[in-house]
């Protein structure tokens, strides 16, 4: 499967670790606070290194230090593979899921703490509770999630996203996150080589993982590890190859995300090299975005969220023009990170997937009330979105119509509606809504009244939504100290991974796990890293 190497090295290490994001980062703190000498690699040129963790809402998992750690393991239990629920039968993480509870039971409480250890301007704001009440451990265990700002005066949730280019005491956000991963890193001396793209493992001839090769410019650099390599690259979210292999439905153009282009599943396929199992990498953090066809990073579709889904004066269509859920579902926690799979249904008997796309239709009073997406399409994507969204009717990205029947037509004669719209559909949907709104009461849905508002107001507007969202989630199977395994359930000697390129969240998700299990599994590889026997001295 690979040869082994030998040397020549053109730099050598204790720890190698692959990807600048929040694991990376959380890793190489806490290695180099044990003692271990870390290089980072990092894919990305300094000056414009977007990582997901970067690009995210900030938010992360951070239990009350002061809650009952046994019900935090049972709540933990219940989010990463259910086994602890009376309805659930599926034992996702194996015989380890305990392990993986006992981890989160111990680090996630230190979350906000350790982060502000990191960096003491870094300030955190507790903005939620337990997102599934009737899991054990919901209350008692005092789940909490928090966000991440350079404001010391706030008390709530960041409602502006921050920019790479905003003041860092004005951060919020995942640009907050980033900044305070970015000081810790720099004041402990920790060096990041940028613009190094690891490509290979290199393994001696028992298979033990001795470092990486990877591209920088037009240099071929090899890195010894001394004790360990962690893998932090992320998920698989730009890789076409990876997306039709692991993806429901049409993993590739029926898909979109709207994070970082440059997670292309590198970890993942040199895990697999490596002989690593593989573990539900089909799961992904996602629901219902949009995406436009001529939007794309290496011909892969750019998503852009669509927080707009679920408010008043709009619904939700299949590609066919009927309503097929309550549209608040797609956008509100926790649902917002499941209801990706409404969008797989398939339809047997004529072999479509009739929700791929969806079209989110709505009138003249959502247009004119805000931008309907939020900054990270500008800010990252350098893809201006006006707040009167305006800018997106102008490039066809919004469809636009006068009246329903012209809209339903505009749809059917758009590349990803396959001619499949029928208008008549479309306009009893509408109107079945509207009589639903006015009634106060959607018997189809059961959607919350207070977004019971009828879609009325010309002219009308279209997006096509399609299953994705920020990450995937599955990859490599990595155990309770995230040291990866391969398919006997063995240990691969000296390599582990943390982040979404082996995310422990198998089950159910609730907003800020992603973040939340950088900093725990980034720390917890950190230290196990920090702890193998060093390479040489090992026999
Ligand atoms: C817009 C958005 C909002 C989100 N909001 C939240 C939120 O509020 N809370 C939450 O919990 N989660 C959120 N998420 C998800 C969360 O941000 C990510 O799942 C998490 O940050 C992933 O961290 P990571 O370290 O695994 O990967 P990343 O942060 O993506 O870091 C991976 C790094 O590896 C680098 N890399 C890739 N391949 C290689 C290679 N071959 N060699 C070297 N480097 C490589 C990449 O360039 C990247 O810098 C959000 C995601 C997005 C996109």
């Amino acid at each position: 499967m690979y040869e082994s190497y030998k040397g020549p090295w053109d730099h050598e290490s204790d720890i190698v670790i692959v990807g600048f994001g929040g694991a990376g980062g959380c890793a190489a703190a806490e290695a180099h606070d044990a003692g271990a000498d870390v290089v980072i690699l990092e894919k990305q040129p300094q000056n414009r290194h977007y990582s997901n963790t970067r690009m995210s809402g900030g938010g992360f998992h951070s239990p009350e230090p002061t809650g009952d750690r046994e019900a935090l393991k049972a709540y933990a239990k219940a989010m990463f593979s259910g086994e602890n629920l009376p309805w659930k039968f599926e034992g996702d993480q194996e015989d380890y899921s305990d392990g993986l509870a006992e981890m989160w039971a111990e680090y996630a409480p230190q979350n906000a703490a350790f982060m502000q250890s990191l960096d003491p301007d870094f300030h955190s704001v507790r903005s939620a509770g337990a997102a599934y009440p009737n899991f054990p451990g919901a209350e008692q265990s005092k789940y909490s999630i928090y966000n991440s700002t350079y404001d010391k005066s706030a008390t709530k949730k960041p409602k502006v996203q921050s920019s790479p280019k905003t003041p860092r005491y004005k951060k919020e956000a995942g640009e907050a996150f980033h900044e305070c991963l970015l000081h810790g890193i720099n004041k402990r001396g920790i060096p990041i080589h940028y613009d190094t793209r690891v490509m290979n493992l290199l393994h001696d001839e028992a298979g033990e993982i001795i470092g990486v090769e990877a591209i920088q410019g037009k240099k071929t650099l090899r890195y010894h590890s001394r004790k360990a390599v962690i893998l932090a690259s992320g998920g698989y979210e730009y890789n076409k190859t990876l997306r039709s292999a692991f993806l429901d439905g049409p993993g590739v153009d029926g898909w979109a995300f709207y994070g970082t282009p440059a997670n292309t599943g590198d970890g993942i396929i040199m895990g697999m090299e490596s002989g690593a199992a593989l573990s539900k990498v089909g799961s992904a953090a996602g629901r219902l975005i949009a995406s436009f066809p001529d939007f794309r990073a290496g011909g892969i579709r750019i998503g852009v969220a669509m927080p707009a889904v679920g408010k008043p004066n709009a619904i939700l269509v299949d590609n066919l023009g009927s309503r097929f859920c309550d549209e608040r579902e797609i956008t509100q926690n926790p649902t917002c990170y499941i209801t990706y799979k409404y969008a797989l249904a398939f339809d047997i008997n004529k072999g479509i997937y009739p929700r791929i796309p969806a079209w989110f239709v709505f009138d003249e009073n959502l247009r004119t009330l805000k931008a309907l997406t939020h900054s990270n399409i500008t800010e990252y994507f350098d893809a201006p979105w006006s707040t009167d969204n305006h800018e997106a009717i102008d490039r066809g990205w919004i469809l636009k119509a006068d009246t329903l029947e012209e809209l339903g037509g505009k749809i059917k004669a758009h590349p990803d509606n396959h001619g499949l719209m029928n208008t008549e559909t479309l306009c009893r949907s509408v109107s079945r809504f509207n009589e639903s709104c006015a009634q106060g009461d959607d018997q189809d849905f059961h959607r919350e009244l207070k977004t019971l508002k009828p879609v009325e107001k010309p002219p009308f507007y279209a997006i096509a939504l399609f299953p994705g969202g920020p990450n995937t989630k599955g990859g490599l199977k990595a155990n309770e100290k995230r040291q990866v395994l391969d398919w006997n359930g063995r240990v691969i000697p000296r390599l582990y991974a943390a982040g979404e390129i082996a995310s422990v969240f198998k089950y159910m998700y609730q907003a800020g796990g992603n973040v939340g299990e950088c900093i725990v599994c980034g720390r917890v590889a950190g230290l196990g890293a920090a702890r193998e026997i060093n390479y040489k001295e090992r026999r």
